[in-house]
């Protein structure tokens, strides 16, 4: 019988507020069900105990750990080396520690590819994007980077969009354009993927809706949503009724985790056991 040895491997997150985030119970799940003794802590750290929260990782051998809102831009400053992609987002959501060394990944749009790759291939698409905050720069540079042929963005503030258009356009292979929002925005003909990447929808304002004209939803495009909770929003469930595929939330948000989990500990787990415990939290 091998010896039972009582020091786990440890990793986290990094946020504030961090009370709402449910991260911690789906790594919990998903090492209890392979068998693996590795702690996830889920902590609150201000912005100004960010430095002192990163030397403690490192201190006490962490093998890595999330940063949330606010630290995504913040923690560039304490990183050693950067994955190619997250140096294009401009933003790190995963930390792994290696020999003392940080690196810094951006797992949200992977998760997000992942997710997609269930249901479509992203090569060769034209892709939309509604948003150009955290989320949809993560989407679209990594749906950019797997072969995507075109991202638009449309947002509201066309500074911003115009930006996350122009970033696509000068650091990715694929086509980025600015489309401004009009009310009832008509999806372009020849959209394969369209994707909600703004907080539109989410929990308590369920019954808010990104405001496209649903009827230029065409059967057999894949309609995503970046909005957790629910998991069945309004506009997936407009979309579901056009005769769309439909991706929630909750699968980019089991896909980064398993992400991270893979970069930290180079274990593969269950995004079965971690999809079952939040729908349990947020409802199926
Ligand atoms: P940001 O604040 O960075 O960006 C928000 C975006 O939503 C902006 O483009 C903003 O437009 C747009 N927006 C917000 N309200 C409206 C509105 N009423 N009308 C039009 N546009 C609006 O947020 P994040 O990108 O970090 O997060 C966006 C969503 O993604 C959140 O709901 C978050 O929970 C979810 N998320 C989900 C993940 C998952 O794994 N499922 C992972 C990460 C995030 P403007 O620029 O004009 O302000």
């Amino acid at each position: 019988m091998p010896t039972k040895t009582f020091l786990s491997r440890i990793t986290g997150s990094f946020a504030t507020s961090a009370a709402q985030n449910p991260t911690v119970a789906i790594m919990d799940a998903a090492f209890a069900d392979a068998g693996l003794d590795v702690r996830y802590v889920n902590c609150e750290v201000p912005p100004e105990r960010l430095a002192d929260a990163v030397r403690g990782a490192i201190g006490m051998g962490w093998v890595g750990f999330n940063c949330s809102i606010p630290h995504k831009v913040a923690i560039l400053e304490y990183l050693d080396e950067l994955a190619p992609s997250a140096e294009i987002i401009g933003a790190v959501n995963c930390v792994v520690i290696k020999d003392g060394r940080l690196i810094g990944e951006n797992t949200d749009g992977q998760g997000f590819v992942a997710s997609l790759r269930q249901v479509a291939d992203p090569a060769g698409q034209h892709v939309v994007v509604l948003g150009a905050g955290g989320a949809a720069r993560a989407i679209a540079v990594e749906t950019a980077l797997a072969g995507a042929l075109s991202i638009t963005v449309v947002n509201r503030t066309p500074e911003r969009g115009q930006a996350l258009a122009d970033l696509i356009d000068s650091r990715t292979p694929a086509a980025g354009r600015y489309l401004p929002w009009p009310p009832a925005l008509h999806v372009p003909h020849g959209t394969g993927v369209l994707i909600n990447a703004t907080s539109i929808g989410f929990h308590p304002d369920e019954s808010a809706m990104p405001d496209v004209d649903v009827d230029s939803m065409e059967p057999g495009m894949v309609v995503a949503d970046v909005v957790a909770n629910p998991p069945r929003t309004r506009f997936l469930a407009a979309a579901g009724d056009r005769g769309c595929t439909t991706l929630d939330g909750l699968g980019m948000l089991v896909n980064q985790a398993l992400v991270g989990v893979r970069l930290w500990t180079g274990e593969d787990v269950s995004g079965a056991v971690m999809r079952g415990v939040l729908e349990d939290l947020f409802g199926a």
